[in-house]
């Protein structure tokens, strides 16, 4: 293999005819006055036609989803190997993007929760055993054969809704019996439940009587119930236990059957029952909006929009004609659609536009806010308006201008992709808080049952490294699940270890990647480079020590060798002559 990359010829910019060597293999600095063209060298040269090249590797198939890349003005370049920039520009596009997520360490303290996590009563906190269906499915028919047996899920509120709505809801799930606070009922029935205070709620999932051929129908409701109950179920012995039951243990196919009060305090909760079924990584996946562990309310964002109703209003002397209305809430015309409907919905309600917005009636103002509740009204067209007539007379029903930016946001959250136009426009008509369901944790409270050294992934996640570092080298491992529980550790140390080595032990994996400066961010992006261990790599930085510490320019540089021997070639553009 070549020991240098050859430049020949390159005229990029302001390089005139410029041939060059770069050892590789090596950590190379390139520099010079400001003007002399070391970015146009390293960047838009070597860079720019190794990842031309890599492209143009690609099959048609492939190429034609990526935009043409020019090919620098070089004569030729020899001796390239699959490169790597990492540069100091912040482009992190995806909201959900934390540092735990951009440098791939989430996944492994994800993965760690699912091996060694412990699982906690929702109702007292007690701890719980961690059984997938399978194995509860033994536990249960090594009860006595006879023995009557109820399978509940615990539910909650949904953040916003009332009890109704969650009983609603199981029951287009086909659940239709419920505990409240252990007192059985028929939902469908009158409740009267006091919205403000909390009961204890378990859905009725299967009540069965222990059997051997009841294997098929007791695993699938297993199944169900930890669906419905997100990863958590009761078990309950009900109705007259028979003879045998806590007090002589019989046989059942030669295998000694449990006592009651064994089976409680070996698998459940001793007072609720409850257990927790198998812990997936993705239990604790947030950076999908489309996952089914985050947070109901705000998909994972942490953050939540509302509409402020002082942002759609601008100018409460101005009627609504005349621009009392941000463009972006209310944009009336004469002669456009919205124009035309909430003139129609003036009429219909024997409302005036033309009167200073702060004058206008609450009732008005509701209409105009939330809309007509389903009831219909006829478009009329406003004086002097010269388009539209064949609209005229139509019978419409008007969501409101609240509610409507209120579902866009939804839909919009929903399909999760970056748009960068909705991002400003609901900047203009809604204001950004804390979510209130999660608080900011982003996950659905179920997950935060689950800890790992007494604590929760969110609260792992706010620890500063160098905290975070000395947690993990104590945390006790079960010793059923030893090699893998100590290996993953393991993995998470080391790639924490890589951030401490560059300066960064003040981050902390719950910090939003959108708020990292671009020094930060090109040093996380390096840390998880050398993380992956690839080698045979070129990678071309820009000024990686600036403004750093004299103390942190030292470890970066360590970092760089460290990347150079591991087999790769570093090229790294410096600024400062110093
Ligand atoms: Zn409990
Ligand atoms: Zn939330």
């Amino acid at each position: 293999m070549r020991e240098t990359i050859l430049v020949q010829g390159a005229k990029e910019h302001n390089l005139k005819n410029v041939t060059v060597e770069i050892p590789r293999n090596q950590l190379v600095v390139v520099t010079g006055v400001s003007g002399s063209g070391k970015s146009s060298l390293a960047f838009d040269t070597v860079y720019a036609e190794g990842q031309r090249r890599y492209l143009e590797s690609m099959s048609t198939f492939t190429k034609k989803f990526i935009a043409q890349l020019k090919k620098p003005k070089v004569d030729f370049v020899v001796g390239l190997s699959p490169v790597i920039s990492i540069e100091q520009k912040t482009s992190v596009r995806n909201p959900r993007s934390t540092i735990g997520t951009m440098t791939d360490i989430y996944d492994y303290i994800r993965m760690m929760y699912a091996t060694i996590g412990v699982a906690h009563c929702p109702y007292c906190g007690h701890a719980v055993a961690v059984k997938n269906p399978r194995q509860l499915l033994e536990r249960v028919l090594a009860l006595p054969e006879g023995t009557e047996v109820e399978i509940r899920a615990p539910a909650f509120k949904y953040y916003g809704e009332d009890y109704a709505y969650l009983f609603d809801d199981a029951r287009t799930k086909g659940y239709r019996r419920a505990y409240i606070n252990g007192q059985l009922v028929d939902p469908s029935q009158e409740l009267n439940l006091d919205e403000d205070e909390t009961y204890r709620i378990d859905l009725l999932v299967d009540r069965f009587v222990v059997r051997l051929e009841m294997e098929k129908q007791i695993l699938s409701s297993l199944e169900h119930g930890l669906l419905l109950g997100e990863g958590f179920i009761s078990l309950h012995v009900v109705g007259d236990p028979p003879v045998q039951l806590g007090r002589l243990p019989g046989k059942q196919g030669g295998k000694k059957s449990l006592s009651l009060e064994q089976f409680y305090t070996d698998v459940c909760c001793p007072e609720h029952g409850v257990v927790m079924g198998e812990v997936e990584p993705h239990y604790f996946s947030f950076n999908l909006p489309s996952a089914s562990s985050s947070c109901a309310t705000c998909l994972g964002l942490g953050t939540y929009r509302q509409v402020h109703p002082d942002l759609l209003i601008v100018d409460p002397n101005k009627s609504v004609r005349n621009g009392a209305f941000a463009k972006e809430a209310l944009n009336f015309d004469k002669n456009n659609w919205t124009g035309r409907i909430v003139y129609s919905v003036a009429q219909h309600y024997g409302f005036s536009l033309d009167i200073p917005f702060k004058d206008m009636s609450p009732e008005a103002v509701e209409i105009l806010f939330y809309g007509t509740k389903g009831e219909k009204f006829k478009i009329v067209l406003p004086e002097g308006a010269t388009v539209g007539t064949q609209h005229a007379g139509r019978e419409m029903r008007f969501g409101g201008i609240i509610s409507h930016i209120e579902r866009s946001y939804r839909r919009y959250r929903k399909e999760g992709i970056f748009n960068h136009w909705m991002e400003e426009w609901l900047k203009k008509v809604m204001v950004e808080h804390v979510c209130p369901d999660c608080g900011g944790k982003r996950l659905k409270p179920q997950r935060f049952l689950v800890t790992v050294g007494g604590k929760t992934i969110h609260e792992l996640g706010e620890m500063i490294y160098a905290d975070l570092v000395a947690f993990l080298e104590q945390v006790q491992v079960p010793a059923r699940k030893k090699e893998a529980g100590d290996q993953i550790i393991h993995e998470i140390i080391r790639r924490l270890r890589l951030l401490l080595d560059i300066g960064l032990d003040y981050l902390t994996l719950n910090r939003p990647a959108n708020t990292l400066s671009g020094g930060e961010s090109q040093r996380i992006r390096l840390s998880t480079q050398i993380g992956s261990d690839l080698m045979g790599m070129l990678y071309v930085l820009d000024e990686p020590t600036i403004g750093l510490h004299p103390h942190d320019s030292d470890k970066m540089i360590t970092t760089l060798r460290r990347l150079r021997d591991l087999g790769n070639s570093v090229v790294v553009v410096e600024h400062d002559e110093a």
